[in-house]
């Protein structure tokens, strides 16, 4: 028995269904080049491309980054793909001194090292290989007593607030987890802290999630996690160039001027280089939840440890290259669909970036080949290996600045990936496209339990559903859901700022390990641990060519508004309660504070600190987002109709209802941006300000609700539901393009 028997009763098939976009004519046309796509993927290429990418590192600027390119861009060019590089000058800060000494109360100096092993064949090369280092930590030579902050999120400020422990003037050790890194210095730095220390805690990532290397996958005591550092909630890529393309020519703010740098010096750490300082710590015993997996009593200091940290950066500029590849398109040639994945690592990357980007060059030499044997896509495909993701995006960021007025005309998808993992499908993206990639999880076939990955994910949602309601909805669930993008890869630029529909696709849930930015993200480690057999990569690269095919190929863009309604729908309600959730805390919070019930509990042997009362939540005027959450869904509804009878009726008029939808998805996004931060154009999706990589949807009205900035909460929601009504409104005029009144 392979598969548990109530899958059985899970799986339906659709294989007799029509793809969404297509006729059923077109539907048999399309599963046939499916097929001849599928038969043309081999696994031993996947492996050859891996060891040959990764044989050396290959970070922004290195010589082996920029065989990379070259060496990309002639497969590109050998498959048929008129290709191009296409460079950028970005700033890219590498250390000219790292020095972190502890003090007293006893002297240790950091080794800030990451040995060789003979088990990993890549991991000698220190010539080559990038210290570990956080790009964009400014320079800084800094002394002060040591506080540990836990996971260095504004939550944790509170907590330590409540136990009296100050970090105005110190430098603060945080570890790395539930937050994107870059928030932690900029947290700190609010706080009055001059310095910042990140360290991996082994509870998260070490010893005690799993055995370490080269036993086994995860972060031994020495790994450390490089990182970007850049405020890229603010905007990502080229630190120097914000909004414009980072060409030779473009005009560079001056680096003080720089909002993204961090304000103190920040450097990540092993964890046996954060042992000797976090024993040294006294003070507060952190509470339970702040404890690691180190074996000591985690306490919050300030000190005793006395700490020394002296950061200089050489601050140049280097060349970022992007690799472009495009195959023309037949009758729809100004429509272009894109994929992408870096190339870039921060140092041998087989996993990151590597295994998703020999997934694409499959892909793409699939595609190739067909096109060779005579077949051409009705509109054109665009592959893209970016440069300088790791360091904010960059190489992505750069191009999207420079050509967002051509990819707001032409492109009407852009398909993400980065590493991946055996085990369960990762989908992301905009909503509109909910129906589609369901289609094609049904249609691609997990090589562990030989069922559809579609199956495979929803039995592993069942499993992990917290309560019988939540299992119940996900037995019933007909349809992927989507996560909402954040950030965290190059779909970014292509989403957020120019509003271009956006996916982001891979797999992952089995496989785990510690080598994320470390040396030892090498082809040994992925060949022993992630993917040996290559089987998931083949896999990811039929999931991704599925959805470069069919949207290159469907007789209209498959977008369905109606998930989208829904999905908006669920969102607004989301606000609302949190408005709700928020309003009974604070009462509840306030109430407390009048009968002093935190004080009378607490030990009167260690400090307490009572939080001060807040301000009680207002009711807000969320009227006009429920009128324009209900006008969509009506809209929605009316198109789909009119679209079904397009679709086998309309085929002159393809090339209209095309760039009519195509309107729809650009009017989410707003020319004034978020606020503070104009770079984020979509108003329906946006990393959170202090979250990072998480995302926040109906960022201008849910973050405005976190802040407790009530005034900007009441108009955000006006102004959020007049780009929502726009959006209906562009709908309408679709429907009337498809109905050819
Ligand atoms: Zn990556």
């Amino acid at each position: 028995m392979r598969s548990l028997p109530f899958l059985l009763l899970l799986t339906f098939s659709s294989f007799a269904q029509d793809l969404p976009g297509f006729t059923p004519l077109s539907t048999a046309k399309e599963r046939a080049v499916e097929q001849k796509f599928d038969a043309s993927l081999r696994r031993d290429e996947l492996r050859d491309w891996l060891r040959r990418l990764s044989a050396r590192p290959h970070h922004l600027g290195s010589n082996y980054d920029r065989e990379n390119a070259e060496f990309l861009a002639s497969l590109f060019k050998s498959w048929g793909y008129e290709t191009t590089i296409e460079t950028f000058d970005v700033l890219f800060p590498v250390p000219k001194t790292r020095v972190v000494e502890m003090l007293s109360p006893e002297k240790y100096t950091l080794k800030l090292a990451e040995p060789p092993l003979s088990q990993d064949a890549t991991s000698g090369q220190t010539s080559e290989q990038l210290p570990s280092f956080n790009a964009y930590s400014t320079d800084g030579d800094v002394t002060s007593e040591l506080v540990y902050v836990n996971y260095g999120i504004p939550a944790d400020y509170e907590e330590l607030a409540k136990h009296g422990v100050d970090v105005k003037g110190k430098i603060v050790i945080a570890r790395y987890g539930n937050s994107w890194r870059g928030i932690k210095p900029k947290v700190a730095a609010e706080h009055g802290a001059v310095g910042c220390l990140i360290y991996s805690d082994p509870r998260d990532d070490g010893y005690f999630a799993g055995d370490v290397y080269p036993n086994g996958p995860f972060r031994n005591e020495s790994g450390v996690q490089r990182g970007s550092v850049a405020d890229m909630p603010l905007y990502p890529g080229d630190p120097l160039t914000p909004g414009v393309g980072a060409t030779a020519e473009a005009k560079r703010l001056d680096r003080k001027d720089v909002q993204t740098i961090t304000k103190i010096p920040v450097l990540p750490i092993s964890y046996s280089d954060a042992l000797p300082l976090l024993r040294a710590l006294a003070g507060p015993v952190a509470p339970s939840d702040w404890r690691g997996a180190l074996p000591i009593t985690y306490h919050l200091g300030p000190g005793p440890a006395r700490v020394h940290m002296n950061l200089e950066f050489d601050w140049k500029l280097v060349p970022a290259r992007d690799v472009i590849a495009r195959l023309p398109g037949s009758d729809r040639a100004s429509e272009w669909v894109m994929r992408g994945n870096h190339h870039d690592a921060w140092v041998n990357g087989a996993m990151d970036p590597l295994s998703g980007l020999v997934a694409e060059l499959a892909e793409a030499r699939a595609i190739g080949e067909l096109a060779k044997s005579g077949w051409r896509p009705r509109r054109t495909i665009v592959f893209a290996a970016w440069d300088g993701e790791e360091e904010g995006l960059l190489g992505s960021t750069e191009w999207v600045e420079t050509h967002q007025e051509e990819l707001k005309k032409h492109l009407v998808l852009y398909t993400n990936s980065d590493s991946y993992a055996r085990g369960f499908l990762d989908a992301g993206g905009s909503h509109t496209l909910e129906r589609f990639i369901t289609q094609v999880a049904r249609d691609v076939v997990d090589p562990e339990k030989n069922v559809s990955v579609f199956d495979r994910l929803r039995a592993h949602d069942v499993m992990n559903a917290k309560t019988a309601e939540e299992r119940k909805e996900v037995l019933e669930r007909t349809a992927i859901r989507l996560d909402a993008l954040g950030s965290g890869s190059d779909y970014t630029p292509f989403l957020q700022h120019a509003g271009i529909p956006s996916l982001s696709m891979g797999y992952s849930g089995e496989g785990e390990g510690g080598s994320y930015h470390s040396i030892y993200d090498s082809f040994d480690h992925f060949t022993r641990f992630r993917d040996p057999s290559f089987d998931y990569g083949v896999l990811q690269a039929k999931t991704t060519g599925r959805i470069t095919l069919r949207m290159a190929n469907a007789d209209l863009l498959p977008f369905d508004f109606t998930t989208m309604a829904a999905t908006l729908g669920r969102y607004s309600e989301e606000v609302i309660h949190l408005a709700e959730t928020m309003r009974k805390a604070t009462d509840e919070k306030n109430r407390l504070l009048n009968e002093r019930v935190m004080e009378i509990a607490a030990d009167p042997t260690k400090p307490f600190v009572a939080p001060a009362a807040e301000t009680p939540v207002p009711f807000l005027d969320f009227a006009s987002l429920q009128n324009a959450t209900a006008h969509l869904k009506k809209s929605a509804d009316e198109f789909a109709k009119a679209y079904a009878v397009a679709l086998n009726t309309a085929a002159p008029r393809g090339a209209a209802i095309d760039e009519a939808l195509m309107q729809a998805e650009l009017s989410l996004t707003r020319g004034e941006g978020l606020p503070r931060r104009p770079w984020y154009r979509h108003q329906i999706y946006a990393p959170g300000f202090y979250t990072g990589y998480g995302v926040k949807t109906l960022p201008a009205i849910r973050e405005a609700i976190e802040q407790r900035n009530w005034r900007e909460a009441n108009e955000q929601i006006a102004v959020v539901a007049k780009v929502i009504d726009g959006y209906a409104a562009a709908i309408d005029r679709a429907a009337i393009v498809a109905k050819g009144e």
